[in-house]
Parts: C-alpha cells; structure tokens; sequence
C-alpha cells in the first residue's frame, strides 16, 4: 500500500528554495538599485513618472521614485523600505542608501559563486559596517551653530542638480534661517517648520516668512483685509450653538416659543462674541466652525477670522505668535492672545492665502514656496525638505563629512586595510562591501559623462597617497579636495545609509526560502515574487 503523502501546505502555495530563491532576491534588489542609479548626485537625470489618474512627478528624489513605483516583489519592497528609513530619518541620501544596498547584494552575489556561504558573507558585511561606523567617527569634522557659512553649503550640496539649483544660494540661506530661528533647548523638530506652496512668480521669490501661512480665507468678506497689530486668539471650540449630541427634540406650539427659542440662540452667540471682543483680540483663528451670525458679529466688530484651521496649524500657531490655544472662552483673556505684526489675507492666482507675519522671535515658521507650476513647486518642495534634513542633521550631531564620492573612497581604502586582519574568506566579504562604496563615486563620474574608471582610480591613488578628501567636484568635473570646494554632507546620511543598506542586504542574505501562498479571494494572500512590471 502506497503512503498517505503528508500536506503541509495548502497545494496553491508556491515556494522558491534555496539558490533560486537568493538569486531571485538578489536580482529584485538589483533591479531597484538600476532604477534609480541615474539619479545620483549633481548631474543625475530626473524621472517622469504618470499615475494611473495621469498625475504627474517629475523627480530627481529616489524615495519618491520608489514610493510612486508600486513595486509588488517582497526583496524589491525591502530595497523601498531602506529609502522610506533614510528619508524619515534623515531626509536625504535615498538614492545612495537604495544604491549601496543593491551594490552589496551584487557583489554577494559574486561570492555566493565562489562556494561562500551565505553566513560568512553576512559575518563580513557586518564586520566591515561596523568598521565604517569607527572610520566615519574618526574623519568626521566637527561643526557649531556659528559655522552658518558651512551650514548653507551643507544645504546647497543637498540642492545640487534639483530642480532648486537655480536658486539654491536663496534656498540655502532661507533654510539655514529657518532652521537656527525654531531651535530650542530642546532641540529641532522639522515640523516648526511649515512648508506652504503658493502658485504664480518664480521660484526665486520663495520666502521665509516669521509667522505662519495658512491655506485659508477669512470666513466673510465684510472683515478687514489686513489687521495690523494683531492680537490674536486661538480657539479650539466652535462659535455656533452646539448641535445636540442626540437626537432631541423641540416641541414648539407658537410662534411666540419659536421667537423665543432664536432669541436664546442669537444672546448666546451674542455673548460668545462679547467675550472674544473683551479679550482684545482682533484676529481669531477657530479650529472649529463658525456660524453664519457669529461671522456677521466678527465682521461687524472689525476682527478677522478663519474657521476650521487644522491643529497642527493652530499648534504651530501657537508657537510662532506666542499665544495659548483656549479650550473654554471663560478662559480666553489678553494673557492669552498671541501677537503679530500683521495678519492679511493675500490672493495669488487662484489661491486665496492667511499670512500671520512679522512674529516676535517665533519657534514655528514658513517657507512658502513660490513657482510657476504645481510640477515645479513640488520638486523645489522635495530639495528644500533634504535640504532642511541636511542642516538639521548636521547640526544635531554638530559632524559633517566631505561629499563627491571622497568619504566613500576614503572607507573603502581603510576597509580594504581592515580586511587584511581578518580571515581569507571574510576578508573576501569586507573586500566586497569595500567595492560596493566605490560605486557611489564610480556612479557619480558616470552619470556627468566622466569615464568611471579613471575617475576611481584616480581617486584611490590620490588617497593612498594620503589626500583624504579628495573627491569629484562636479561643478568642474574634476577630481580635488572637497573640503576646499565646500562639498559637504552631514555625517548621519553616511552612519544611515551604511546602517540600513547592510541591514537589508543581510536581511536578504539570509532568506532560501520563499512560500508563497496564492492569494486567497479576498486578495489578502501574498503572491508569488514575479519581478513586478520590469521584466
Ligand atoms: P541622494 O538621494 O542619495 O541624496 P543625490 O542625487 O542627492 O542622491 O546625490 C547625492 C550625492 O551627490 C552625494 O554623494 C553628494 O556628495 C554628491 N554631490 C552633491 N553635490 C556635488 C558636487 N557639486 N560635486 C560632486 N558630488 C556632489
Ligand atoms: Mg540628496
């Protein structure tokens, strides 16, 4: 009698094992690094990307591409994920984070040929990151909040070869502004830092405005168009009678009750109004509705009001004009208005815009961003945020590193000297993960139309002969000291990078075996890793 064969899994659950399914990763994981490879640095290209709705990017940020890509293989979608880690945490370097993970996948890959195995590859790789980190400490420079000069490089760097370039010596100086105006004891926290876009002018005539834009109008044309010395109160309630919370019901017998019943209504906003007037308030801002008789009663007292403002506006608020958001209006007094110079209502095209301005030392402050096209100030909105990143990371740390490709090459010599302790074959990994650094530069060169060899080469040699920070200035297409050229990034998108792509590339290492089940009628079951729609 035949043996009752033993079913583990259902029969529509495909599996990939062993070499198939490490080659599988590693080749989506190749494919991701691919596309974005022509991105990098000053002189890489962008990308159009149309949704199904024909909404269109036009990028030059790796996290976008990637995050717009729909991409479905698993490996794939770990690649995306180091993008996502790299622009949460510091806002800056996906391309190359996505870039090194793909390169140490590759060249495991190399290994994987030569009879290594997977553990000893893994064991190198995290030798060698590990090491990174002790050499990108040690060359590290150190900067202070003084040093704005190198902050605005800082920043530039991070603008190079976006669509902000053309006005990135603007850029830069709004963001280093921006960003030293909202620091505290306690820190920096970027969303101080509101980012409101305004179509029509250039993008050159974007701002940095000490106060707080708001994408909203004043609740009735009848109120002033411009309050100057403003006082301004923050409320989180609604001015209108509130609807009941259940259903209830009025039994009105004349219209006698009927007058009565509005005559209570009107005297309560009434009264709300003659509380917000005693306070001396003359701007109003209400994170909640306002009615059609309160509005009348505000306008008739002169104050500007905007209704249903959003709470990370009203927080922000808060915080640029030195008021305190009121939850009852028995405790709205002057204490606890904030001021600005001038409140205003302002129409740009089809936009009709909120500027609170002129805040006394605020802590939460606006870059509005000016341009020609929604396209356009999207992606000046993508460089200033890596740009923000940048300086915000640099001065967290107070440690930049030079750019152009040097602090890669310089690691990767000193890994080479690392490797040499180590034994034969995780000498080989630690070579391998040297190699995979080298394809930053090497790409940097290629996408400027420079021959990536001679550039690699002349590099190694140049730092083997001691010259640490030479690096590619693309500026010039040559190869010379990029401290001295001001190319500079902060340190923590270089510990990021190295951190999250070894992670990934080991994470990826380790896998021989896929299951996969079929997708089950609701959809919710995972499908068998295809390579998406690159094939
Ligand atoms: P990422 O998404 O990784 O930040 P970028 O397209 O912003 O990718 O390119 C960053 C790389 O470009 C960094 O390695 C940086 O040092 C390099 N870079 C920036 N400006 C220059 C320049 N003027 N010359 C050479 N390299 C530069
Ligand atoms: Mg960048």
């Amino acid at each position: 009698m035949a043996e009752k064969p033993v079913v583990l899994m259902p029969e529509d659950v495909q599996r990939i094992l062993g070499k198939d399914a490490q080659r599988n990763n590693i080749l989506a994981a190749k494919m991701v690094a691919e596309m974005v490879k022509t991105t990098l640095g000053p002189k890489g290209m962008d990308k159009m990307l149309v949704s199904p709705t024909n909404d269109i990017i036009i990028t030059n940020d790796g996290v976008t591409i990637l995050e717009e890509m729909q991409i479905e293989h698993p490996a794939a979608k770990m690649m995306v994920e180091i993008a996502k880690t790299q622009e949460t945490e510091v806002g800056d370097g996906t391309t190359t984070a996505v870039m090194v993970a793909g390169k140490l996948l590759e060249n495991a890959e190399k290994l994987l040929d030569k009879k290594i195995h997977p553990t000893v590859i893994t064991k190198g790789y995290r030798l060698a990151a590990e090491k990174c980190q002790e050499i990108l400490s040690d060359i590290a420079l150190r900067i202070t909040p003084e040093d704005e000069d190198i902050l605005k490089q800082i920043a530039m760097t991070a603008m190079t070869g976006k669509g902000a370039e053309d006005a990135k010596e603007t850029f830069a100086e709004i963001i280093v502004q921006a960003v030293k105006q909202v620091q505290t004891e306690k820190g920096i926290d970027l969303d101080d830092i509101k980012i409101e876009k305004s179509k029509g002018n250039g993008i050159k005539d974007t701002e940095l405005i000490a106060g707080i834009v708001l994408d909203k109008e004043k609740v009735s044309q009848d109120m002033p168009k411009i309050v100057e010395n403003a006082k301004i109160a923050l409320i989180d309630f609604s001015l209108e009678i509130k609807n009941p919370e259940i259903d209830t019901k009025i039994s009105i017998s004349s219209p006698e009750q009927l007058k009565n019943f509005l005559d209570q209504e009107e005297r309560t906003i009434k009264e709300m109004i003659e509380k917000v007037k005693d306070s001396g308030a003359n701007v109003i801002f209400c994170q909640k509705g306002i009615d059609d008789f309160a509005q009348y009663l505000l306008a008739k007292a002169g104050i500007y009001a905007c209704r249903r403002v959003a709470r990370s506006d009203m927080e922000k608020l808060a915080k640029s004009t030195g008021g305190k958001i009121v939850s009852n209006l028995n405790e709205l007094s002057s204490l606890e208005l904030g001021s600005a110079e001038m409140v205003e209502e302002v129409k740009h095209g089809d936009d009709t815009m909120t500027y609170v301005r002129g805040c006394q030392n605020p802590k939460a402050l606006t870059i509005l961003i000016h341009g020609g096209t929604e396209h356009v100030i999207d992606e000046i909105e993508r460089a200033i945020k890596d740009g923000l990143g940048d300086v915000i990371a640099s001065l967290k740390s107070g440690l930049i590193v030079p750019g152009g490709g040097a602090i890669e090459i310089e690691l990767a010599r000193r890994l080479r000297e690392f490797g040499h302790s180590l034994s034969g074959r995780e000498q080989l990994a630690v070579e391998e993960f040297a190699n995979a650094l080298e394809y930053i530069p090497a790409t940097l060169a290629e996408n400027a139309g420079m021959d990536p060899i001679d550039v690699l080469t002349e590099l190694k040699s140049r730092h083997d002969a001691g010259e640490k920070n030479a690096g590619l200035n693309l500026f010039k297409n040559k190869i010379e000291n990029v401290l001295e050229a001001r190319i500079l990034e902060p340190l923590k998108i270089k510990t990021q990078v190295i951190n999250s792509a070894t992670e990934v590339a080991i994470m990826i290492l380790r896998i021989d075996d896929v299951i996969a089940s079929s997708g089950d009628k609701d959809g919710k079951g995972m499908r068998m890793p295809s390579m998406g729609g690159y094939e």
